[in-house]
């Protein structure tokens, strides 16, 4: 099914231009009056500031490459795209970045839920293998990708880049480079919030300049994000590139400060504060990354970059308070200096996402920590320890 949307579009340059120009000419009246009729053009704006649809949805049926499906984001793509009757083809290359227990155990939960379901293809290989990768594509013809594998993590690419120039850059110029030859419909990729690194804005916005990325990891996903439009200008593959803004959750990842801060709370374990937790983050529960994920997918734009997250901040302090709420204990805080390479403060503009895509958070913190903290204790530890 699909249809083209009538929405009227309000670029942010239009708005710009239109305030600019009203503002000098009121200036000219009345300095006074001048602050009121802006205020009235830019509410009248708002109201007119609809829900931009996009102008194709494709709900129907589709077979999905999900790369990194055997990871944290990838695995819980993967189960939403099967509960809703897609076809899904898992590859994973089950790199040792952390406990390979927790990759076969999201693979072994998919199997079980599917047991001999045609619909699951799962492949054990690498994404930079142009051989494997190129009989993976003429076997499968998977329409859709969902490009989710990569080599995470900041404080690690500054001990080895290579290793994230390799995985990140090489793995999706070679993904995109089979997705344009065998016709591929939508290429979803995940982009990250750590390109807006250098930046001195509060509150992260598409369309500012992210050219100075301060890691490895950042800077390969930029490099990602320039490639995509490459592939869009030259072959008019439809490309779009999502930043997530600090992904947590059930099967959250352990090298992240949500999962170590749980484990760590509830071992009566004493945890490294980097800086003086003032330091903020979006931080953005999985199953709203998931939702925003599955639309993009739906929705075959040619070109867009868009951030996915909560949309408001929650400094260090504030998240382990609630850490400790939901674990029942208190932690032992040890408080070391701020990280090279860490951004101070994440927040995620996420207007972009609603008009193009619909999306807005719905997990509150609370509520995700909560899930999160039910998981670890539930399920993590019995097979875990
Ligand atoms: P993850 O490490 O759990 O999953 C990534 C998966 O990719 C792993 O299972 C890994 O084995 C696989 N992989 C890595 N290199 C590969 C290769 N060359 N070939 C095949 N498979 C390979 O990480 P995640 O948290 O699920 O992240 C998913 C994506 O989202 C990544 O692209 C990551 O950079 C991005 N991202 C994540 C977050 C977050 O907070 N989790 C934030 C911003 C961006």
């Amino acid at each position: 099914m699909h249809f083209n949307g009538g929405d009227q579009i309000i670029t942010t340059t239009a708005l710009e231009n239109d305030l600019q120009k009203n503002e000098k000419e009121k200036l000219k009246q009345s300095s006074k009056s001048n602050s009121n009729s802006f205020q009235q053009l830019r509410q009248s704006y708002n109201k007119r500031r609809v829900h931009r649809a996009s102008p194709y949805i494709d709900t129907g049926h589709k077979k999905v490459l999900v790369t990194g499906g055997a990871g944290f984001v990838g695995s819980h793509v993967a189960e939403a795209l099967l509960a809703r009757g897609d076809d899904v083809v898992i590859v994973d290359v089950m790199n040792d970045y952390y406990d390979v227990r927790i990759k076969e155990n999201n693979l072994q939960r998919l199997r079980e839920m599917y047991p001999d379901d045609k619909r699951l293809a799962i492949y054990r290989g690498d994404i930079c293998d142009e051989d494997y990768m190129l009989q993976l594509f003429e076997k499968e013809r998977p329409q859709w990708v969902c490009h989710m594998a990569a080599r995470a993590g900041v404080r690690p690419s500054i001990q080895d880049p290579l290793l994230y120039i390799h995985s990140n850059i090489q793995g999706t110029t070679q993904l995109m480079e089979l997705s344009h030859k065998f016709g591929v419909k939508n290429f979803v990729f995940a982009s990250s919030s750590s390109v807006y690194g250098g930046s001195k804005s509060t509150f992260f916005t598409e369309d500012e300049n992210v050219d100075n990325p301060i890691s490895p990891y950042a800077a390969s996903k930029k490099a990602c994000e320039l490639l995509a439009y490459t592939y869009h200008h030259l072959y008019q593959l439809n490309v779009t590139g999502l930043r997530f803004f600090t992904v947590y959750g059930p099967r959250g990842r352990p090298d992240m400060a949500p999962f170590k801060f749980i484990d760590r709370v509830s071992r009566g374990l004493e945890l490294q504060q980097f800086g003086d937790g003032s330091s903020s983050r979006d931080y953005t529960y999985i199953d709203d990354i998931v939702d925003g994920v599955l639309r993009a997918i739906n929705r075959p734009y040619k070109y867009e970059i868009i951030n996915l997250g909560k949309g408001s901040g929650t400094s260090l302090r504030e998240f382990l308070d609630i850490v400790q709420k939901h674990v029942g204990k208190k932690a032992i805080i040890k408080i070391l200096p701020d990280q090279p390479g860490d951004a101070p403060y994440t927040c995620a503009n996420v207007s972009k996402a609603y008009d193009l895509l619909g999306y807005s958070a719905a997990v509150s913190l609370d509520e995700g920590i909560q899930r999160t903290v039910d998981w670890y204790m539930n399920e993590y530890r019995k097979y875990a320890y």
